[in-house]
C-alpha cells in the first residue's frame, strides 16, 4: 500500500529560539529538522520534541544559568572563580574583605567563608589586627585550596594535550 500521508513540514515554524530550517535525516524512526538558534547555532531536533516544548535551543538557554556555561567551578561546593575575586575584591566599609567594625562591641571582626561556612577569625580592637588575621587566614583556607585546584587544572589539562 502506498503511503500518501503528505510529511510533515515544520520549515520557517518557531519553537523557543529555534527556527526550522530544513527536514533533517531521521534519528532512528523519528523525523528530525534542522534548526538555527537566535544565538546563530544549529542544531538537529526530533519533530517529538519540537512539539512537545522539549527542546528550545541550541544548548545555550538551558546551559544560561548552569556554571560551567559560566566558566565557574565548584570544588566541594565553594566556587574557584568567587574565592579567587574575593580575595581582591573591596566591597565593605573597612576596605577589606571579611573584616567589619561592630559598633556594639567597639571592635573589628574578621570572619572568612569557606565551603559555605563563616569562620569567625575573632574580634580585634586595632583593625590592623583584624586585617591580619583575614589575610592569614585567606592563606590558610584559600592558598591551599587554589594550589590544589591549579594543580588539578594543570594535571587535567595536561591529559587531554595529544601526546
Ligand atoms: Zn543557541
Amino acid at each position: 500500500m502506498a503511503h500518501t500521508t503528505a510529511r510533515l513540514d515544520l520549515t520557517g515554524q518557531r519553537f523557543g529560539k529555534l527556527t526550522v530550517v530544513a527536514p533533517a535525516e531521521n534519528i532512528g524512526r523519528r523525523t528530525a529538522w534542522l534548526c538555527r538558534c537566535d544565538c546563530g547555532g544549529e542544531r538537529i531536533v526530533k519533530t517529538v520534541h519540537l512539539r512537545e516544548g522539549k527542546v528550545t535551543s541550541c544548548g545555550c538557554a538551558k546551559e544560561k544559568h548552569s556554571a560551567s556555561a559560566l566558566g565557574l567551578h565548584y570544588v566541594d561546593g565553594t566556587c574557584v572563580e568567587m574565592l579567587r575575586a574575593n580575595t581582591k575584591r573591596r566591597n565593605n566599609k573597612s576596605g577589606v574583605v571579611g573584616v567589619v567594625w561592630r559598633p556594639a562591641r567597639r571592635r573589628w571582626q574578621a570572619s572568612i567563608m569557606f565551603k559555605g561556612t563563616r569562620h569567625n577569625l575573632g574580634m580585634y580592637a586595632q583593625f590592623d589586627d583584624a586585617a591580619k588575621a583575614r589575610r592569614e587566614a585567606e592563606a590558610l583556607y584559600y592558598g591551599s585550596f587554589l594550589a590544589d585546584f591549579d594543580a588539578a587544572q594543570t594535571a587535567s589539562t595536561s591529559q587531554e594535550a595529544p601526546a
